[in-house]
C-alpha cells in the first residue's frame, strides 16, 4: 500500500452501505500512516442530517477504520464540515472568476434540457450542457450573487489521468461532460469547486472514492488546471455488484452497514463477503 494522505469524506444525507464500506476500508489502507482526514460532506443542507452523520462515524468505527483529523477529533485543517468551509469556498470562486474561467449561467434544468441535443454520458446523470447557452460575454463579479456559474470547459480537449485501480482513464470535454456548475444558485458551492478546494487545502496526496465519480474526476483535473494547483493521484473503487453483475449503486435497501450489523454480519463480512 502507498501510505499517501487521504480523506473519507461521506455526504449525511442517508445511511452509509456496503460499497461505502468498501471504497472506504480501501482509503484507509492506501493512507496507510500517511494520515487520513475525515471530512463530512454536508454542503446540500436540507438533505443532510447530523444523525446520519453520528451514523456514519459510528458506522465506521465499528468496521475499524481510524481517521487521525475530523470533526470529533480536531487537528491543522479545521473545519472538517463542508457547511462550515463557505469562506474558502468564495475565495476559491474568485481565483476562478478572475481567471475568467467561469461565467455566470441562469437557465434552469429544464432550459438544458430541452436544448441540449447530445444524450445523456453513459456515467453521469445529467446533460451535457450545450454550448449554445454559453454567453458571448458577461460582467466581472465580486461575488456569485444568486445566479449559478459555470466552468467553462475546453471542447475536444482529452483529459487523461492515471488511475491506480482502472489504469489509464481518458474523458473529451464537450463529448463526455460539458460546461459543469461549480456554483448554485441557491449561493453554496457545487460538489466539484467544494471537493477540489478541499482536498487541495487539506493536503491530500491520493482521492481514493468510487468508480462512479471518474468523469467528476476528468471535471475536476480541469478545475486544478485552472487555479494552478497540482492534482491529487486517484484510485476509483469499482462499485459493489450483486451475484448476477448488477451494479449496487441504486438498489441498497438492506444493505446498509446498520442493517448489516443488525442482522449479525461482522465487519470482516461487510467488508469481503458476497451480496
Ligand atoms: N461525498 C461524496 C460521496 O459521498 C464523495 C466525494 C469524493 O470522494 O470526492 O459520494
Amino acid at each position: 500500500m502507498p501510505h499517501l494522505r487521504g480523506r473519507l469524506a461521506p455526504t449525511p444525507t442517508g445511511y452509509l452501505h456496503i460499497g461505502h464500506a468498501r471504497t472506504f476500508a480501501l482509503a484507509a489502507a492506501r493512507a496507510g500512516t500517511a494520515g487520513f482526514v475525515m471530512r463530512i460532506e454536508d454542503l446540500d443542507a436540507p438533505r443532510c442530517r447530523p444523525e446520519y452523520t453520528a451514523a456514519a462515524l459510528d458506522d465506521l468505527r465499528w468496521l475499524g477504520l481510524a481517521w487521525t483529523e475530523g470533526p470529533d477529533v480536531g487537528g491543522p485543517h479545521a473545519p472538517y464540515a463542508q457547511s462550515e468551509r463557505t469562506a474558502w469556498y468564495l475565495d476559491t470562486w474568485r481565483q476562478l472568476a478572475a481567471a475568467g474561467a467561469i461565467y455566470p449561467s441562469p437557465h434552469s434544468r429544464r432550459d438544458v434540457e430541452a436544448a441540449a441535443t447530445a444524450p445523456h454520458a453513459a456515467d453521469d446523470a445529467e446533460p451535457i450542457f450545450p454550448a449554445s447557452l454559453r454567453p458571448e460575454r458577461w460582467e466581472r463579479a465580486a461575488a456569485p450573487g444568486g445566479v449559478a456559474w459555470r466552468f467553462r470547459v475546453p471542447d475536444g480537449r482529452v483529459i487523461e489521468f492515471y488511475d491506480a485501480v482502472q489504469g489509464i482513464v481518458r474523458r473529451t470535454a464537450g463529448v463526455d461532460f460539458g460546461d459543469f456548475v461549480v456554483w448554485r444558485r441557491d449561493d453554496l458551492a457545487a460538489y466539484e469547486l467544494a471537493v477540489v478546494a478541499d482536498d487541495h487545502a487539506m493536503e491530500i496526496a491520493e482521492v481514493v472514492r468510487g468508480a462512479d465519480l471518474l468523469t467528476s474526476t476528468a471535471r475536476q483535473i480541469l478545475l486544478y488546471e485552472a487555479l494552478g494547483w497540482q492534482p491529487p493521484a486517484f484510485c476509483h473503487a469499482p462499485l459493489v455488484c450483486d451475484a448476477a453483475g448488477r451494479r449496487l449503486a441504486k438498489r441498497t435497501a438492506g444493505l446498509a452497514i446498520r442493517e448489516l450489523r443488525a442482522a449479525g454480519w461482522s465487519p470482516e463480512e461487510v467488508l469481503t463477503r458476497g451480496v
